[in-house]
């Protein structure tokens, strides 16, 4: 039986950047995952992720952003991948707003760790946002946060390039095996999988919204998985107001909502793609319904679409199921299982991991070469829990 350095069980945003950082860095390195990476049955499909710097579910989650980015554009200049976009975002808030972006205090957090990490940012009062975009149908007292180092990144590609860095680096990618478990022991961890039985050093889990069913236990209540849908609106008359070099990426903490609604700018020449967030029913990626119903379309557009945006029509080009992993205080669990310091657990996901992922990789990389990581992983321990 060959043994690895490490086995990486899940390829998708986060077991795709740790594969590439460890192999990289020279150790054996052995990546499973049951389908064929980049695939839309996860978390980690539909074009395009939302990335910002000041983050507003916490400040100490923008170090992590910030070394992403740099990362994204030292693999864009390795293999020519367009990643990132970093054309301007904006985020809207009020007083009054009924709805809530992930956690309390979203917009203050932002505009804190803006101010905390000297990010280059634009406070815009409704008038401002009115006269800049007037796409976006604002209220009077709504207010904006302006970040020109916003933009989205392209999940599909950043694994495609990160799994094609790491069989570069020399990684031994097994796509369309299944895990069935690991076992810890004192001197090693085993993995068998439905093909074959592997050991290694360490054993990194990344398994995504398939997580929960992994670990078992009395550790799966602390991820709960939620459907959410993401539509791509026909903008029907000009386009040209909604390409990112005019229509930044958006959130916006809406009032007479229960929750906030983000979008996109157009870049496949016809729609913004825009999604709100379900916390109403959990699922599971075997029983989640992956189709979505005609109501559920007109739904988005009379709640979401019509009110914000009253130049976008009522046509929905196309639509996507995806899976949040979400914990109960919306944070990152990334840290070593109670039971065995050989196995680490990623789910950095509750909506909004992607932006962190290439740093999280490094993070992992380091923990399992170094035994710690230049990356603070203090505020994503499972213990807080
Ligand atoms: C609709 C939606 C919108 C989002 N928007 C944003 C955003 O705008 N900005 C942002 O930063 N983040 C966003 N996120 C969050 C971000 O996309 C996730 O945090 C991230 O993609 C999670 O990656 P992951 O590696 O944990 O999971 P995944 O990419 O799903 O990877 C898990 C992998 O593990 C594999 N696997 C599982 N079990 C096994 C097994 N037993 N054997 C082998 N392989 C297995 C799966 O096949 C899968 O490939 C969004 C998420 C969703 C769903």
């Amino acid at each position: 039986m060959t043994t690895y350095d490490a086995i990486v069980l899940g390829l998708g945003a986060m077991g795709s950047a740790a594969s590439y950082q460890l192999a990289r860095r020279g150790a054996r390195v052995l990546g499973i995952d049951q389908f064929a990476p980049p695939h839309d049955l996860g978390s980690t499909h539909g074009e395009t992720r939302v990335t910002r710097l000041a983050i507003g579910e916490g400040e100490h989650y923008t170090p992590l952003v910030i070394r992403s980015h740099e990362i994204w554009r030292v693999i864009e200049r390795e293999t020519g991948a367009d990643l990132l976009t970093a054309k301007g975002g904006l985020i809207i808030s009020s007083d009054g707003k009924s709805s809530v972006m992930h956690v309390e205090g979203f917009f203050r957090n932002t505009v804190a760790a803006a101010r905390k990490y000297g990010i280059a940012h634009e406070r815009l009062d409704a008038a401002e946002i009115r006269r800049r975009y007037p796409q976006f149908a604002v209220r009077d007292d709504e207010y904006g946060y302006f970040e020109p180092g916003a933009g989205f990144v392209r999940p599909e590609a950043c694994i495609r390039a990160q799994l094609d860095l790491a069989r570069k680096y020399g990684a031994e990618l097994h796509v369309n095996e299944t895990v069935l478990g690991f076992d810890p022991a004192a001197d090693r961890v085993t993995v068998t999988t439905d093909k074959g039985t592997y050991s290694a050093d360490q054993l990194i889990v990344a398994a995504g919204a398939w997580l929960p069913q992994i670990l078992g236990g009395h550790f799966a209540r602390f991820f709960q998985v939620f459907r959410q849908v993401l539509y791509w609106f026909d903008v029907e008359g000009n386009v040209a107001p909604f390409r990112p070099e005019r229509f930044p990426i958006f959130i916006w903490e809406l009032q007479e909502s229960r929750q906030a609604v983000y979008g996109f700018p157009v870049i496949d020449g016809a729609s913004i793609k825009i999604a709100t967030e379900q916390y109403d029913g959990t699922t599971t990626p075997q029983t989640v319904a992956r189709t979505v119903a005609p109501q559920e379309i007109a739904a988005m557009y009379q709640n979401f679409v019509a009110p914000c945006f009253p130049a976008v029509g009522p046509r929905c080009l196309r639509t996507a199921t995806c899976l949040y992993t979400v914990t109960p205080d919306f944070g990152f669990v990334i840290d070593r299982h109670p039971a065995s310091d050989r196995v680490i657990i990623a789910s950095p996901c509750s909506g909004h991991g992607f932006k962190h992922s290439a740093a999280i990789g490094e993070a992992l990389a380091e923990l399992v070469l170094d035994g710690k990581s230049r990356h603070d992983l203090g505020p994503f321990r499972l213990d807080r829990l």
